[in-house]
C-alpha cells in the first residue's frame, strides 16, 4: 500500500486575485508560444508516428488563429495500436496495482504544475473561459489521484470480500479485461479524456485513446504528461482521428474487448449496436460503458428562495455556454411564481458578457461550425415553439472577433412536448416550461427520454423527498445549480438515453474495467 493522504478534491484557483489573473496570462504568453502551432503525432507502442492527412484545430472564438494539428490515424494505424497494445498487456495486466497507481500519482503531480498551461490551452482550442478551464483541470488531477487510490483497494489476492468456509481457502480476485477502447468528446478535452483513460489503465488494461476532433492538441498534452510519468510503451495508444473511420473500425473489431465512450445519445447508441454484434473470431461478449448527452430540467416551486433559484438556473444554463451533459437546458416553474422567476433569470442572463474564454467572457464561442448550425437551427424554431425572451441569435462574432458565438436565449411557454423541450441543443439555449403546481413540474421532468441531471429548488422538505425518490436522474441536486460534480464527492452518470449510469469519480467505477474471477482451494 503506498502512503498516501486521504482523497480530497482539489481547490479552485481565485481568479479575483490579480496575481492569478496574471499567471494565467503568462501561461497563455506560454503555451501561445511553445504549444500553439504544434503538431501532435500518433503514439504508438511509445513511438511517434505521423500520417499524410492531419487535423486541424481551430480557435472557435477566433476562428482565424488555427491552434494546431494532430496526426489522423488510418485503419492500418489503427490495427497496428490495437496488435501493440494486446503485446503490452502481457507484461502491464501483471504489474503490481500500487506501481501502477504511483504512476497516476506522479502524472497527477505533473498536472498540478502545468495546471495553468492546460487551462490557457483549453481556452484556445475549445474556447472555455479561464475560470472553467481551471473547474476543469482540478477535475482532471482529481480523476487521477482518485482512481490510483481506488487501484490500492484491489491489491493483493483475494481483495474482495468473501465469507469464511471451513477447510478451504476462497478468494475474489479482480483482473483486467483486457485492450479497450477509449472514446472521448470535446466538451471536457482535459478530466474526461483523462479519466476515460487513467481507470481502465490503473485497472491493468490498455487503452487505445481516441480524443475528440476539436481537441486533439489538449489530448495530446495530457498524453505527453502520462507518458512523463512513466507510462510503459503501448499500455496507451494515442490515435487521434475521425471517429466514424477508426473509432467505427475499433468498436468493430474482434479484439476489442470494451469501448468505454462519453458523447452524443446518436452515437453511442450507434456504438452500442455495433459494439453487440458477435465479429469472426471473437471470444468475449464487448463490455459497453457509455455516457451520453442530456436534457436537464430545473424545478423551481412556490416555496423556493427564489433569488438563489434564479442564481442556481443563470449558472446552471449558461457555463461553458451550455456546452456542458449536465447544462440545464429545462427551466421547469410552478406557474404562480413563473413570472417573478423568469423576469429575474432573464435579467440576470442580460448581464453575461459575450467574448473570449482568455478574457473570461461568461458566455464564449460555440465549438465548431457544425454545433453552431445545429443551435441556428433550433433559434429559427424557437419563436414557433415558444416566446424568444432573451437572445435568438448566432451573431457569428463578439467584440470584432469572427468566431462561433451565440448569444444566450431564453425561450418561455414552451410546450413539453416540442423539440426545444425534448431534443438536446448543447448551447447557449433554455426552454422555459410553465407547470401548473408541483406535480405537475416532477411529472414534466420526467417526460424526456434522457436521465442525466436535473435539481429542485424548493424548501419543502416533503417535495424534495419524493424528487429524491421519484426524479429519474443520475444526479440531483436541491437548491444549488446542476451542473459541477466532483469527483469522488458526487460520482457523475445517467440513467435511461443518458447512459449506462456508470458513475465516473464514483467508488465503484474501476469495476467497469475489471473482470472477477473466484478461486478456491480445499486444504
Ligand atoms: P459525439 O458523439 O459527436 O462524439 C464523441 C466521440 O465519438 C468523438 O471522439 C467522435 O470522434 C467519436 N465518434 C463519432 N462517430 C463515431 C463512430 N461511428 N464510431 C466511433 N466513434 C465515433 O459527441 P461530442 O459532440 O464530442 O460531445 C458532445 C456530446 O457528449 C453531448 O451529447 C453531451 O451531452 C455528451 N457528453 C456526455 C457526458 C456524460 O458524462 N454523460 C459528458 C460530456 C459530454
Amino acid at each position: 500500500m503506498i502512503k498516501v493522504q486521504e482523497y480530497r478534491p482539489q481547490s479552485f484557483t481565485d481568479f479575483a486575485k490579480e496575481e492569478n489573473v496574471k499567471a494565467y496570462q503568462e501561461a497563455l504568453a506560454k503555451v501561445r508560444k511553445e504549444l500553439v502551432g504544434r503538431h501532435y503525432p500518433l503514439i504508438i507502442d511509445g513511438k511517434e508516428v505521423d500520417t499524410a492527412e492531419k487535423l486541424t484545430s481551430i480557435n472557435p472564438c477566433d476562428t482565424a488563429e488555427v491552434v494546431g494539428t494532430t496526426a489522423k490515424a488510418t485503419i492500418q494505424d489503427a490495427e497496428n495500436a490495437l496488435q501493440g497494445a494486446w503485446k503490452a498487456f502481457e507484461s502491464w495486466k501483471k504489474w503490481d496495482m500500487d506501481a501502477r497507481a504511483r504512476i497516476l500519482l506522479k502524472a497527477a503531480a505533473i498536472l498540478k504544475r502545468r495546471r495553468l498551461e492546460a487551462c490557457a490551452l483549453m481556452s484556445i482550442e475549445v474556447g472555455k473561459n479561464y475560470a472553467e478551464a481551471d473547474v476543469e483541470v482540478a477535475e482532471a488531477i482529481d480523476f487521477l489521484e482518485y482512481y490510483a487510490r481506488s487501484a490500492m483497494k484491489y491489491s493483493g489476492f483475494g481483495s474482495s470480500e468473501t465469507t469464511w468456509f471451513e477447510g478451504e481457502e476462497n478468494g475474489l480476485m479482480s483482473i483486467p479485461l483486457g485492450v479497450g477502447v477509449s472514446i472521448s468528446p470535446w466538451n471536457f478535452p482535459c478530466a474526461i479524456f483523462i479519466g476515460m483513460a487513467a481507470a481502465p489503465i490503473v485497472a491493468g488494461n490498455c487503452v487505445i485513446v481516441k480524443p475528440a476532433e476539436d481537441a486533439g492538441l489538449i489530448a495530446g498534452f495530457m498524453v505527453d504528461i502520462m507518458r512523463e510519468a512513466g507510462l510503459p510503451a503501448g499500455v496507451l495508444q494515442f490515435l487521434p482521428g475521425v471517429g466514424k473511420e477508426v473509432g467505427e473500425y475499433l468498436v468493430n473489431h474482434a479484439k476489442t474487448r470494451f469501448i468505454t465512450f462519453t458523447g452524443s445519445r446518436a452515437v453511442g447508441l450507434h456504438i452500442n449496436e455495433v459494439a453487440a454484434k458477435v465479429q469472426p473470431g471473437q471470444k468475449w461478449i464487448k463490455r459497453v460503458i457509455m455516457e451520453l448527452g442530456g436534457k436537464d430540467g430545473l424545478i423551481v416551486d412556490e416555496t423556493a428562495d427564489l433569488e438563489n433559484a434564479i442564481t442556481a438556473a443563470t449558472q446552471g444554463a449558461f457555463g461553458f455556454n451550455g456546452q456542458k451533459c449536465s447544462a440545464m437546458s429545462r427551466l421547469i416553474v410552478v406557474d404562480s411564481v413563473y413570472d417573478e422567476v423568469v423576469n429575474g433569470f432573464v435579467e440576470r442572463a442580460k448581464a453575461l458578457k459575450m467574448g473570449t474564454g482568455e478574457e473570461n467572457a461568461n458566455v464564449t464561442a460555440v465549438v465548431n461550425q457544425m454545433s453552431f448550425d445545429k443551435i441556428k437551427g433550433y433559434l429559427e424554431l424557437a419563436p414557433g415553439e415558444g416566446k424568444v425572451l432573451l437572445g435568438g441569435e448566432a451573431t457569428g462574432e463578439a467584440n470584432g472577433k469572427q468566431g462561433y458565438y451565440v448569444q444566450p436565449t431564453i425561450v418561455g411557454d414552451v410546450d413539453r412536448n416540442s423539440r426545444l423541450a425534448q431534443e438536446e441543443i448543447f448551447g447557449p439555449v433554455v426552454a422555459v416550461l410553465r407547470a401548473k403546481d408541483w406535480q405537475d413540474a416532477l411529472d414534466i421532468a420526467n417526460s424526456t427520454e434522457y436521465g442525466l441531471t436535473g435539481g429542485v429548488c424548493s424548501n419543502s422538505r416533503e417535495r424534495l423527498e419524493q424528487a429524491r425518490a421519484e426524479f429519474e436522474v443520475g444526479n440531483l441536486y436541491f437548491n444549488r445549480k446542476i451542473t459541477g460534480a466532483i469527483v469522488g464527492v458526487q460520482p457523475f452518470g445517467g440513467y435511461n438515453m443518458s447512459g449506462t449510469d456508470s458513475k465516473a469519480g464514483g467508488p465503484d467505477y474501476l469495476a467497469n474495467f475489471m473482470q472477477l474471477k473466484t478461486v478456491t482451494e480445499r486444504w
